[in-house]
This record gives structure tokens, sequence and C-alpha cells, in this order.
């Protein structure tokens, strides 16, 4: 055999040496036909259980099993159809599951998202390792260590392990349906308002910024988001930044322990739409899509964040105004139907609500901060504008309307997105200070703004 150098990417080296349970990401031409080398030399195996479904088995899935069984492995099959749509609910891992703990085989996932998502959760729960092969550059969960699936309706993301081993062919991911690598590109360009998001809470003290995943993240995002018009070609280098940019998110996640350095307001928008089951000429609106249309909106209340000037604030005066918890408790009954999402509502809401004694300090603290925050933020963000043409030359939605999502859902899905996350953003930070309806307004003060 020809000496295989199993990462020449340095970024991904580095990060994958700090990764506790990620062995090696393999992103390359052809790289399908290293998997039953992987196989035997990560997992010590010559037998493997294989999900996918009917897209992805013509993807990938065919000539890797035409691979596997000329190589002497045995092989046992769950492919899913390619319709109704695969939903990403642990129920549908169920299905699996069982199977999978009777027959054996170390698990390959091969497709994107949900398969991703299922796979690792169903070897989670029988602590078995497994190894994903992607077939699009459509969002970062490939190399994280949690799976985003709902469970009697509440999606939330399932803490398990990351995969072994990562295998991206270029091929394969070039050939994607075009859509499918937009969604990535929406899925990484969340990483901006994210990463405001944890400036905000670290200047704050709420939530430090991690001085190894930051950088993960955050130093080479912008030349990941670089060239938009290459995800609309599908060309092999454009792919092998985004699905880099899209793995070295998932590590991140993973070596921090949370969702933290990869997903703010933004995410909990697109979670919500998510968990609504939005739909768009019959198809669910992807994740990427939400999250890029959660992009635009949360940048949208930075612009107009970033234009005020907290040196007036007057602590008495906001919380003299403020809403009490119970004030919040009574909209979170009103505004969500599902009793299990109400439950859970109210509880993140309790856990980030402060007394008025600490509010006062924080917002002390705010106005001797604040300029100094701003300035690093201003910096820090890519505004709105330019934001909105980036994601319409990789090919994505920039206005909710695009995807069905009309202006008063678009409104109330923001106003609800507070409540459904305990994380600290823009969102808390515009309520702690007695802005939020006002910020609001300004994102929806002007209709020319989206379409
Ligand atoms: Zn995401």
């Amino acid at each position: 055999m020809t000496e295989f150098i199993e990462q020449p990417n340095e970024t991904i080296r580095s990060a994958v040496a700090q990764s506790k349970k990620i062995d090696t990401i393999v992103i390359e031409n052809d790289a399908l036909q290293r998997v039953p080398f992987l196989l035997r030399e990560h997992f010590k195996t010559s037998s493997v259980f294989l999900i996918a479904d009917e897209n992805t088995m013509v993807a990938a899935g065919n000539g890797l099993m035409k691979d596997l069984t000329e190589s002497g492995f045995t092989l046992t099959t769950h492919v899913f159809p390619a319709t109704p749509y695969l939903k990403a609910k642990v129920e549908n891992a169920d299905v699996f599951l069982s199977r999978l703990k009777a027959d054996g085989g170390v698990p390959v996932a091969v497709g994107s998202g949900v398969i991703n998502d299922l796979v690792k959760y169903a070897a989670f729960q029988i602590n078995q390792p497994y190894l994903s092969v992607a077939t699009a550059a459509s969002m970062d969960g490939y190399a994280s260590a949690g799976a985003p699936l709902s469970k009697k309706g509440f999606k939330h993301t399932i803490p398990c392990a990351p995969p072994r081993v990562i295998v991206a062919d270029l091929g394969v991911i070039s050939n994607a349906p075009k859509a499918m690598s937009g969604w990535g590109y929406g899925d990484l360009a969340g990483k901006i308002p994210a990463g405001a998001d944890w400036l905000i809470a670290d200047a704050l003290g709420i939530e430090s910024l991690d001085s190894v995943v930051w950088p993960l993240v955050q130093d080479d995002l912008r030349t990941w988001l670089s060239n938009p018009a290459g995800v609309v070609i599908g060309d092999a280098e454009t792919s092998n930044a985004l699905f880099t940019g899209l793995v070295m998110v998932g590590i991140a996640m993973e070596i921090h322990g949370s969702s933290r350095p990869a997903s703010g307001a933004d995410h909990q928008i697109a979670h919500l739409w998510e968990m609504d089951g939005v739909k768009y000429e019959g198809l669910p609106v992807s994740h990427g899509t939400c999250v890029a249309l959660g992009t635009l909106t949360i940048l949208s209340l930075y612009e107009w964040l970033l234009a005020q000037d907290f040196h007036e604030l007057d602590a008495q005066r906001v919380i003299r105004h403020r809403r009490r918890f119970d004030d919040l408790a009574k909209e979170i009954r009103r505004s969500f139907v599902s009793p299990n999402i109400t439950e859970k509502a109210l509880q993140e809401t309790r856990a980030k609500y402060i007394e008025d004694d600490l509010l006062r300090e924080r917002i002390v603290r705010i106005k001797r901060i604040w300029p100094g925050l701003r300035k690093r933020l201003a910096d820090f963000l890519i505004p709105f504008k330019e934001m909105k043409a980036m994601l319409s030359a990789a090919g994505i939605a920039t206005d909710p309307a695009d995807v069905g999502i009309d202006c008063a859902y678009h409104r109330q899905t923001l106003v609800n997105s507070l409540f459904i996350r305990r994380r600290y953003t823009i969102l808390d930070f515009l309520e702690e200070t007695g802005r939020f309806d006002e910020a609001i307004n300004h994102v929806f003060s002007d209709a020319g703004r989206w379409g």
C-alpha cells in the first residue's frame, strides 16, 4: 500500500490532536477509498453496520459497499427511504438501534445532518465508536459531541460522542446538491453573531471566552466564508474550505463541552422554526437556511445596539420598568403552544433571571465597559448588509418570505427566542437594559431591509 498521510491539513491536524474522541478527519479527493483502511486501522474491525438513505446510497453508499465487500468486510445495512424526508428525532434512531445491538458491527453513517445525528445518538447509546462518511458540507454537526434531535417535540442537543473518524470525499461533497452547500455556508455564517454573543457574555463576566477554542472557530472564519460564489459553483477548493470550517466548529464544541462556540441567539431563532416544523413547498426549511435568517435577524439587532450609547442608562429606572419573572412566565405561557416547550422555556428563563441587586450591578458594569465592548463588537461583526450579500451570493434565502415566513411570525419568533435557552446572548443584554422592544422594532422598521 502506498504511504498515506492521514491528515495533511495542518489546521485540522492540530485541532484533532486536542480532541479526546476524534482520531482523524480525512478531507481529500477520493477519500472514500480510504475507508476500508481507516476501519481496520482505527476500529480493528472487519464488520460494519452501514446506515444511509436512498439518496446517500447513490452519492457514496453503493460505491463504499462494493469496496468494503471486496476488501473482505461483512456488512449489515439500514437504508432509510428518500421520501418522506427523514426527521431528526430520537424515535428514528430507535428504528435501527435494536438491530445494531443484535447484529453488531462498527456503525458507519453515510449521509449529512440527520443521518449523522441519528447514528451519533444510536452509537452513543451502546458506547460504540463510529465512522462518519460525510456526503455534503451542509452543517457543522459532523465533529460535534452532541446530537440536536427532538424528543417528544422539543429539540435539544443530546450529549453524545463525536465520530472516531470522519471521511469527506471532495468529489462527493462537491457533487452534493448546491443548496446543501449553501446550508453549510449559512450555518457557518452564524458563527459571526454567535461569536459576538460570546464577547458580550465574556465582557459581563458571565461566560469567559475559551482561549483554546475561540481561535479554532474565529481565526479562519472569514477565510472560510470568503468565496460564497464558489459554493454555488461547487468547486473543490470552496468545498474543502467550507467542510474544514464546519468540522473545526464541531471540534471546538467538543473541546469546549457545549455549543457556545457555535451557537448564539441566531440558533435560538433557528431552533424555534425547526421545532415548529416550518416547511416550504412541502419540505422542511433546512437548518442552514434557518440559521442564515437567524443570523441576519441578530445582525440587525446588533446594528441597532452598536448605535446606542448606554452612558445615560439609569439602573433605578430599568429596574422599575423591568419585566419580572412572573411577567415573563405569563408571556411564555401565552406564546408557546406545546406544554413541553413551555415547561422548558420556563426552566431556561428562570435559570438566567437575576434579582434586582444583581441587575443593578450588571447595569453599572455595562455602563463602564460599553465603549470598549462596543468597539470590540464593531470590529468583530460583519454588518447586516454585507452578510446579506454574502448569503445571497452563496445561494441561500435572505428574506424569511422566501421560505414562507411572514413578518408577524418572524417577529414572534424573535421575541420568543429570548426564552428558550439560558445561554446569555444579545437578547438578554437588551432585556436587561430595558431596550428589548425598541431593538426589535428596528429589525422590522424597514421591510425593504429583507426583500
Ligand atoms: Zn448549526
